[in-house]
């Protein structure tokens, strides 16, 4: 027997099946997409099995494959095709892409093992006579059949070895999960509205079809998502749900738990790689049959998929941001084909290319159009240029008297500013310096609860500044972050606040923490970054605040119209879900922009229209595709040299086929002492350029000083 093995060869980027013979003792254990470990040169390498050869005749000598290292297979078939599939769309290699869908524990060549955890039992062996301590414990036995030996060793630890020595007992050892938790199931009776009846009986399980559903905030699709599930159990089938950020929804993971119980898996990105080890085998082991997580859980290894549900589809945190670049959604549309399923997409406020799709009918589309209790909030402007010029610095009058209202009330208000820090820059009045990271080029932000400078992109930190080190005059501070905000919003009301940001849920659990606390009415007023916009559900807010509305419009992205309205309409979505009526007041410097106009009266639909006039003016997405490479290296002369040689071979292949922009440097043109330049492609088909564009990959790959990196967008 001999078998095709997949490795990678790290000093040149790439990778290659090779073939290596099986010794017999070794061949009933092979099976394909399980590791093995071979020979490579001087070296071991870590590899997966991709084919079985029987009778194959060779002229040549093959190497002995060394170990086998899986006794299931860690990749199912359909999983091997899958990978195959996200390589030729992101251009990576194969097995770049099948480590990205294994968690980090079973990612060959991991240096550190994370081995299966059990815990030891004590069984009766045979029943002799024993007294005292030691019959303390074997009638413990006899009483429960087994016992932790952690429990006997609170007896009496040198009696259990005595019991142990002379084979009274036994140790027997178990597989356990490190993350088994509590089962929590209850029932519970949720009427359905009509229309969560009208989506359900929409959907049609054991057929591929793409789902949009297009519900605004509040209109109860997490009960929709539970309903197609509960039916996918009952025909023995298994669920996928995706989520943005897993730490981010704890109220989501609660829901789950209590309808579903043990038969949910959740890979949690703060989960050890143990823990996350040990969901995953939970999935192998068929002991669960939903999994929530973010988006790496598209790569669940189960074998019998009847519903996927990607919930807020419009997330950027569906696209990985490091290479394989894959789209979650390309990767769900796959696998729901493969297993003959439907995929949901759900958000308030779908993506434009999503939404276009759905007008095209390539996906169909889905609507609850009305919130739960029929009360959508009351959302005002405030143009923040007027309400200065009234001597307001960081709250209008305005949202400072519905924030008292609300504090008499006991009801609790919501408050978002998209910047943490205290001061967000540090420079010289006199001369114009300004303090910044010596890797990354950018202003550090001063953070107060550490007292220290930090640069938001690298993590860097360093003392502040008191005076200019070029001209000794003083340093001033300017613009503020969340914790600034926190304190100016405490001398104005007194209220109990809690701020919530990246700086204040760094450690394990503080997110949640926060979000049960505030949820219990131990403070009156959450305020932080866009964590605060995302999917919560409480009750008894009646009042969000936006800090700066149109702080998102000025990012240097095609989608920052799209990422204002989508921000502005999610958060103001957290306001009034119950049965009070919700009030939304958007401070902004940009009082007539589409995207906060048809936010302010949550209308998709005008924001769409009037953002695909502007995508076909300025030929983006849906129109065109987008495609970026990224020239990256130490050296800023080489990665611009290579950047104008890559740009003249594109336009002597492409001129026609696509709009070639660039070379130019990234709106963060430094980032950890590594230059990044940009080419952009708009282009119609995919075919016209993929050759080119994977050509100039391929080139750059073993390339050791320049960079090239390709997102789709
Ligand atoms: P969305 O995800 O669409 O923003 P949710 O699914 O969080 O909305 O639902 C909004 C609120 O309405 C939640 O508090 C939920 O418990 C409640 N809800 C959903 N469906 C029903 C129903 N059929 N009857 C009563 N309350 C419901
Ligand atoms: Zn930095």
């Amino acid at each position: 027997m001999t078998v095709d093995v997949l490795v990678e060869i790290k000093a040149k980027n790439i990778d290659k099946t090779f073939t290596y013979h099986v010794p017999k003792q070794l061949e009933t254990k092979i099976k394909i997409g399980i590791r093995v470990l071979v020979p490579f040169s001087n070296r071991k390498l870590e590899g997966f099995i991709m084919k079985i050869n029987n009778n194959q005749k060779y002229d040549y000598e093959l190497k002995d494959i060394i170990d086998v290292i899986d006794d299931k297979q860690v990749l199912n078939d359909e999983l091997l095709q899958l990978g195959k599939y996200m390589s030729k769309k992101t251009l990576s290699t194969l097995i770049s892409c099948y480590q990205t869908m294994l968690p980090t524990a079973l990612k060959a060549k991991q240096g550190k093992k994370i081995n299966k955890k059990y815990v030891s039992y004590l069984i009766l062996n045979n029943d002799t006579i024993v007294k005292g301590k030691q019959l303390e414990i074997v009638n413990l036995i006899k009483n429960k059949g087994k016992i932790l030996k952690k429990e006997a060793n609170l007896i009496s630890s040198s009696s259990t070895k005595t019991l142990l020595d002379k084979q009274i007992i036994k140790e027997i050892k178990e597989e356990v999960y490190r993350t088994d938790y509590e089962d929590i199931k209850k029932e519970t009776n949720v009427v359905l509205t009509s229309d969560q009846k009208k989506v359900i009986s929409q959907i049609k399980l054991d057929k591929y079809e793409p789902y949009l559903l297009h519900g605004v905030t509040g209109s109860g699709k997490t009960e929709v998502y539970i309903n197609i599930i509960k039916k996918v159990l009952e025909q023995k089938k298994e669920a996928i749900v995706l989520v943005p950020e897993i730490s981010l929804t704890p109220q989501l993971i609660e829901i789950f738990k209590k309808r579903f119980g043990k038969i949910v898996a959740i890979l949690h990105s703060a989960l050890s790689d143990g823990e996350k080890y040990d969901e995953w085998r939970k999935i192998v082991n068929k002991e669960v049959a939903i999994v929530i997580g973010a988006r790496s859980a598209i790569f669940a290894p189960f074998e019998n998929l009847g519903v996927i549900i990607i919930d807020e589809e419009h997330s950027d945190n569906y696209k990985q941001d490091n290479n394989p670049r894959y789209n979650t959604i390309d990767m769900a549309l796959y696998r729901a084909k493969k297993n003959n399923c439907p995929l949901i997409l759900g958000s308030a406020t779908p993506s434009i290319v999503s939404y276009t799709r759905a007008k095209n009918n390539i996906y169909k589309l889905l609507e609850l159009k009305k919130r739960i209790n029929n009360n959508p909030p009351l959302i005002t402007i405030v143009d923040m240029q007027k309400s200065m010029k009234e001597g307001s610095r960081y709250f209008s009058q305005i949202l400072i008297d519905k924030i008292k209202d609300r504090l008499l009330k006991h009801e609790q208000v919501i408050i978002l500013l998209n910047r943490r820090g205290y001061t967000t820059i540090s420079s010289c009045s006199n001369c114009g310096y300004t303090d910044k990271c010596p890797n990354c080029d950018i202003p550090l932000v001063y953070h107060k609860d550490t007292n220290k400078m930090r640069c938001h992109y690298c993590g860097y930190t360093k003392n502040k500044l008191t005076n200019c080190p070029k001209c000794r005059e003083k340093i001033n501070d300017f613009g503020y972050g969340t914790q600034r905000l926190e304190e100016e919003l405490y001398n104005i009301t007194k209220a109990r606040i809690v701020r919530m940001d990246v700086d204040s849920t760094s450690k394990k659990g503080a997110h949640a923490k926060i979000i049960k606390d505030f949820e219990n009415g131990n403070y009156d007023i959450l305020l932080g970054t866009q964590i605060v916009s995302k999917g919560l559900d409480f009750p008894k807010v009646t009042l969000v605040g936006v800090i700066n509305g149109d702080a998102s419009l000025n990012s240097p992205d095609y989608r920052s119209a799209e990422h204002t309205f989508e921000l502005l309409n999610q958060v103001s979505g957290r306001s009034g879900r119950s049965n009070l009526l919700g009030e939304v007041i958007i401070q902004t410097f940009n009082p007539n922009h589409y995207s906060i106009v048809c936010a302010s009266n949550n209308d998709y639909e005008s924001f769409y229209k009037e953002e695909l006039k502007i995508r076909k003016l300025l030929k983006y997405p849906p129109y065109y595709n987008l495609l970026t490479l990224r020239i990256s290296g130490k050296d800023s002369d080489l990665i611009d040299k290579e950047g104008k040689k890559i740009v003249s071979y594109l336009n002597t292949k492409l001129k026609s086929k696509a709009i070639i922009l660039g070379p130019s440097m990234e709106s963060l043109p430094k980032l950890n002492n590594v230059y990044r330049m940009q080419i952009i492609l708009k282009y119609k088909k995919t075919n016209d350029i993929i050759e080119d564009v994977s050509f100039i990959v391929y080139k750059y790959r073993s390339n050791r000083n320049v960079n090239v990196e390709i997102c789709f967008h």
